[in-house]
């Protein structure tokens, strides 16, 4: 008998096979050479252009958007790539909607804005399926830099360093390079192995020997990488996962949503991977909404986000919530989970209602069950691995300027580092200004040698 989604408990193949391929095709298809110039068109081509400012790899949009409408898409991706070499990935993965588009004044004054994503992708496409690397290497400084992480921090610091002069040695934990954009993205944004084939681009330039399987603290240290290199950048991300706190959370049906989607992600075949009929997904952010509607493109019956506070507190933007209720994923806010209720399978989850006062968030003293197989924790992640020689703040590497740690040599950015908001883009811009600082304090240090 096959899988359907009123299945019980936790199991593969819910749907006839060709509904994967269908559930999981691009969420934003491309444009064509035709729309992307009705869309360029668009465009004002502002002075002091405020899409700029909210870009945080500030791209400079009017000028890549005037190069596609003249025909020349490879010259805009070249404009972009001069300031994001992730441009490709970040076209899928950016929430423009409240970055660039939120700011593009067409947006203030239609409630329409310019489609600078759409753009983006076209232009970056139309360059990388041509396979041309459109940077060269600067003459060799003698300089051997290690990247550990290899993740869009560590991707963008260790292509920059590259592209001036540098050797760099780029060493990854995982199996495979890219970080999230290969474990964690919903694979609904980047289709067709995108991550691998842009890692595989962004290789291109030389100079960047990958390690894979290297993990600090396992088989590297930080004493021993300062000694061998010049330089040590690290782009370690947050490989800690927070706990519910809640009684049964060790049940073996719940799991951590980023692993449930780094499987996915990994997964060759999608109708292997096992999902509950009635899901819960506890958090409020882009993992719980990327777990939750996967969970649902997989054929589960019933997907519940629950979120403890209000819906304007979520971190998952609007568009991502609505992108979830599109997909028949219920959104409930407002509750706090109590305990997981089951024996060898799980039943239910009971929640508390809770209420937002002066002393911060409460239980009302009501409390519910939501039926459940399967729950993932989606609650958010914490720096896990950082070496201890590096000062810790607020839970992140603590750096100054452009990702300085309290260790000299040793700069550290994206997500495990303070400042930032957890971004892919912002990931890339903090790793390419590490990049910059890295190189010139280096190249400042060989010349104060020379005099
Ligand atoms: C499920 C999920 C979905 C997301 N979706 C989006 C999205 O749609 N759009 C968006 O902009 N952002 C999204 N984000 C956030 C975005 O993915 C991150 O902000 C971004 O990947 C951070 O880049 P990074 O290089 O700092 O870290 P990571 O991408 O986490 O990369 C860190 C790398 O370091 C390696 N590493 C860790 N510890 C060690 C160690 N001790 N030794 C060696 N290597 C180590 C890891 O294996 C990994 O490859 C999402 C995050 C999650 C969890
Ligand atoms: S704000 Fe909008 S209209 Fe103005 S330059 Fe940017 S994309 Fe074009």
């Amino acid at each position: 008998m096959t899988n359907s989604p009123r299945t019980p408990g936790i199991a593969p193949a819910r749907l006839p096979r060709e509904a994967y391929a269908r559930n999981f095709a691009d969420v934003e298809p491309p444009l064509d050479a035709h729309e992307a110039m009705v869309a360029a068109d668009r465009c004002y081509f502002c002075h002091d252009a405020p899409c700029i400012t909210a870009c945080p790899t500030a791209i400079d949009i009017p000028l890549f958007i005037r190069q596609i409408q003249t025909g020349q898409p490879e010259g805009a991706a070249k404009t972009i790539f001069d300031q994001n070499i992730l441009g490709g990935m970040c076209a899928r993965v950016c929430p423009t909607e409240v970055l660039c588009e939120e700011a593009c004044v067409r947006e203030a004054a239609e409630g329409k804005p310019v489609e600078i994503g759409r753009l983006q992708r076209y232009a970056t496409d139309t360059l990388m399926q041509r396979g041309v690397h459109p940077f060269e290497r600067a003459a060799p400084t003698g300089k051997r830099i290690a990247v550990v992480g290899a993740g869009p921090a560590g991707l963008a610091c260790a292509h920059r360093l590259a592209m001036k002069g540098h050797d760099v040695v780029l060493m990854d934990a995982r199996e495979k390079a890219g970080g999230l954009n290969e474990y964690g993205i919903a694979a609904y944004k980047t289709v067709d192995n995108f991550a691998e084939a842009e890692v595989n681009w962004l290789l291109q330039i030389g100079g960047i020997e990958l390690r894979t399987g290297q993990r600090l603290g396992r088989e590297l240290s930080l004493a021993a990488l300062e000694a061998e290199y010049d330089a040590v950048f690290l782009g370690l991300g947050l490989a800690g996962v927070n706990a519910l706190r809640s009684e049964g959370e060790e049940h073996h049906h719940v799991q951590d949503a980023v692993d449930f989607i780094a499987g996915l992600r990994q997964a060759g075949d999608l109708s292997t991977v096992a999902v509950g009929r009635d899901v819960v997904v506890i958090g409020g952010g882009m993992t719980a909404v990327d777990a939750a509607v996967q969970s649902k493109l997989l054929g589960a019956e019933n997907v519940t986000i629950v979120y403890r506070r209000g819906q304007d507190r979520m971190s998952a933007s609007t568009h991502e919530q609505d992108h979830a209720a599109s997909k028949g994923v219920r959104i409930v806010t407002g509750a706090a989970p109590l305990r997981i209720i089951g024996g060898d399978h799980l039943e239910a989850v009971e929640f508390a209602y809770t209420e937002e006062g002066p002393d911060g968030l409460t239980p009302t003293g009501e409390t519910f069950r939501l039926k459940a197989d399967q729950v993932f924790k989606a609650i958010g992640q914490h720096l896990a691995g950082a070496p201890e020689d590096v000062h810790i703040e607020a839970g992140k590497i603590a750096v100054t300027g452009p990702g300085r740690t309290t260790r000299l040599g040793v700069w550290a950015g994206g997500d495990c580092a303070t400042g930032g908001d957890d971004l892919t883009v912002t990931a890339v811009a903090e790793g390419r200004d590490a990049a910059e600082d890295i190189h010139a304090t280096l190249v400042g240090a060989a010349q104060l040698a020379a005099e």
